[in-house]
C-alpha cells in the first residue's frame, strides 16, 4: 500500500497548489484526480477557457464596430466559431499539461481516480485502476459543481451551465441566462458579443450580488448599453425544451422561448461520496466543510479542507492562498489567510474589481468612513485609449484613513486592483496611495486621485 505523507483529493487551485507547496516543503505528496487533466475547474472550464472567449470576443467585436473610432477601416470582418473554440481548448490544455509538468517537478505522485476517505490516514482511488494509499495527513480539495435550480432541467444541451456556455457550437439566436451574478454576466458578455440576443433573469431587483452597489448600478447602464437586457426582481419558476425550442417561466410572467439556457445562479460544494459521512466530518447547512481558518483542520484531526469546498468566496486565488497556508502550517510554520485582501474581478467590458468591504457593509456595520471618487472621464491614459467609462472609488475608515475598501470600474480594473489590495494587505491609508507616485499617464493615477478624494483634493476635478 502506497505510503504518503500528504494526500491531497482534488487537482483544481486548492488542491495542486497545497501538493507543489507542501513538496516543497519536503513531504510525500500524492495527488487523487478523477478528470485526465489537472487545474480542476479553474482551469480546465472556469477561469481559464472563460477568460479565453472574453478576450476573443471582444476582439471580434472591436475588429467590428469600434476600430473606426480610432480611424483604422477594417472591412469583413466574420467570426470563425470553431477556430475560437480550438484557440480556447488549446490555451486550456496547455495550461493544464502545464501541471502534470510542475507535478513531474516537484516529484508529486499522482494517481487518476475518485478519491473517498475510507478513514483517517487511508484514502482509497476507485476507477480503472483502484488503489489504497495510506497518509499522515489529507487535504481534501474537491471543488464545486454548478448549483441546480427547481424545476430548471438541465439537459447538458439546450439548458445547460457555464460548462456547455463555453463550448456552444454556433452562436444562439436567443440566450437566456439565469442568474446575474459573474458566470452570468460573464458568459452572457461572451454571447452577446458574438450576435446573440442575451436575456438576464435576476431574481434580485440588482445584478452582482455583494458587489459594491454603486459600482453595480453603473456597470450594468453599461452593459444595458452593450445589448444586455436586464430582467430583474424574476423568480424563474421552470426551463425545459419542448420541440427543440426552451421555455423559461417564471413567476407571473408569460413564458419566454429562447434557443438555449444557461444556468447560473451559483455553485456548491463538491461533499458527496468522498466518505465524509462514515467519518461524521463537520460540514455547513449547505454542505460546506468547516474548518478552523488557522490550520484548515477538519472537525477529525489529521484531515483538512480548502478552496470551494470550505465556506468563503468561490475563487481560484483564494483556494490557493489556502492550499499554501495550509501546507505550510502543515509543515509547522505560520498558516494565515488575510480574507480581508482576497480580490474579486468580473472580466466584462469594462471590468469590474473589488477588494475589502463594500460601502453597504461599512453602513450595516457602523464603521465610519470617508469616501473618493474618481471617474475615467478625467484621466489622460483612459481618454487616450477611449476608454473613459467607469470611476475608482475608495473608502477609508473616518478616523484612522485606513484604506478599508476599494472598487474600480473600468477597463483592466482587474489589473489595476493588485495595488489597492497590496495597500489593504500592508495596512495603507489613503494618504500613503495619495503621497505615491504613480506614472504618467496611466489608468492607476485615477487610483491615486481617487485616495486624494478622500481627502477632498482631487488635482484634475
Ligand atoms: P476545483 O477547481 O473545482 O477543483 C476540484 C477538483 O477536484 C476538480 O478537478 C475535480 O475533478 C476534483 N474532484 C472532485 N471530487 C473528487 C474526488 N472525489 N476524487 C478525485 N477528484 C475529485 N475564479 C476566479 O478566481 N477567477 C475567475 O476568473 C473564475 N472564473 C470562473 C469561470 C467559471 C465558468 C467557473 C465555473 C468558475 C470560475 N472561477 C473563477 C471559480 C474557480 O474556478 C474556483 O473558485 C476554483 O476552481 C476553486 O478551486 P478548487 O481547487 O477549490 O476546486
Ligand atoms: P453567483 O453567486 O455569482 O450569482 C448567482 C446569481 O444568481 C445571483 O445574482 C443570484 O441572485 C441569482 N439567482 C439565484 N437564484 C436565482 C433564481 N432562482 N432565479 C434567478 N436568479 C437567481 O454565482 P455564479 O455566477 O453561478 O458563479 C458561481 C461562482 O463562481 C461564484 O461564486 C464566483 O465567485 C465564481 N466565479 C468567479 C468568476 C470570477 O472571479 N471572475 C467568474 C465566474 C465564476
Amino acid at each position: 500500500m502506497p505510503e504518503h505523507d500528504l494526500v491531497v483529493i482534488g487537482g483544481g487551485p486548492g488542491g495542486y497548489v497545497a501538493a507543489i507547496r507542501a513538496a516543497q516543503l519536503g513531504m510525500n505528496v500524492a495527488c487523487v484526480e478523477q478528470e485526465g487533466a489537472l487545474g480542476g475547474t479553474c482551469l480546465r472550464i472556469g477561469c481559464i477557457p472563460s477568460k479565453a472567449l472574453l478576450e476573443a470576443s471582444e476582439l471580434y467585436q472591436m475588429a467590428k464596430s469600434h476600430l473606426s473610432e480610432y480611424g483604422i477601416g477594417v472591412a469583413g470582418v466574420t467570426l470563425d466559431l470553431p477556430a475560437m473554440l480550438k484557440r480556447k481548448d488549446g490555451v486550456v490544455s496547455s495550461l493544464t499539461t502545464g501541471i502534470a509538468g510542475l507535478f513531474r517537478k516537484n516529484k508529486i505522485t499522482r494517481y487518476t481516480g475518485r478519491g473517498r476517505i475510507v478513514s483517517v490516514g487511508k484514502v482509497a482511488v476507485d476507477g480503472p485502476q483502484p488503489a489504497e494509499l495510506t497518509a499522515k495527513k489529507i487535504l481534501i480539495a474537491t471543488g464545486s459543481y454548478s448549483a441546480p435550480l427547481k424545476g430548471v432541467e438541465v439537459d447538458g444541451n439546450l439548458i445547460g451551465t457555464s460548462t456547455e456556455a463555453l463550448s456552444y457550437p454556433d452562436v444562439p439566436q436567443h440566450l437566456i441566462v439565469i442568474g446575474a451574478g459573474v458566470i452570468g454576466l460573464e458568459l452572457g458578455c461572451v454571447w452577446a458579443r458574438l450576435g446573440a440576443k442575451v436575456t438576464v433573469l435576476e431574481y434580485l431587483n440588482r445584478i452582482l450580488p455583494g458587489m459594491d452597489t454603486e459600482i453595480a448600478t453603473e456597470a450594468q447602464k453599461i452593459l444595458q448599453k452593450q445589448g444586455l437586457d436586464f430582467r430583474l426582481g424574476m423568480r424563474v419558476t421552470s426551463a425545459r425544451v419542448v420541440g427543440g425550442r426552451c421555455v423559461v417561466e417564471c413567476d407571473g410572467q408569460s413564458p419566454i422561448e429562447c434557443d438555449r439556457v444557461l444556468l447560473a445562479v451559483g455553485r456548491l460544494p463538491n461533499t458527496n461520496d468522498l466518505g465524509l459521512e462514515n467519518l461524521n466530518i463537520a460540514r455547513n447547512q449547505r454542505g460546506f466543510i468547516t474548518v478552523d481558518h488557522n490550520s484548515f483542520e477538519t472537525s477529525i484531526p489529521g484531515i483538512y479542507a480548502v478552496g470551494d469546498c470550505i465556506p468563503g468566496p468561490m475563487l481560484a486565488h483564494k483556494a490557493e492562498e489556502e492550499g499554501v497556508a495550509c501546507a505550510e502550517g502543515l509543515a509547522g510554520k505560520y498558516c494565515h489567510v488575510n480574507y480581508d485582501a482576497i480580490p474579486g474581478v468580473v472580466y466584462t467590458d469594462p471590468e469590474i474589481a473589488s477588494v475589502g468591504k463594500t460601502e453597504e457593509q461599512l453602513k450595516d456595520s457602523g464603521i465610519p468612513y470617508k469616501k473618493g471618487v474618481f471617474p475615467f472621464l478625467a484621466n489622460g491614459r483612459a481618454k487616450a485609449i477611449g476608454r473613459a467609462e467607469g470611476r475608482v472609488k475608495i473608502l477609508a475608515h473616518a478616523e484612522t484613513d485606513r484604506v478599508l475598501g476599494v472598487h474600480i470600474l473600468g477597463a483592466h480594473a482587474g489589473d489595476l486592483i493588485a495595488e489597492a489590495v497590496a495597500a489593504i494587505e500592508f495596512g495603507a491609508s489613503s494618504e500613503d496611495i495619495a503621497r505615491t507616485s504613480h506614472a504618467h499617464p496611466t489608468l492607476a493615477e485615477a487610483i491615486k486621485e481617487a485616495a486624494f478624494a478622500v481627502d477632498g483634493r482631487t488635482i484634475h476635478m
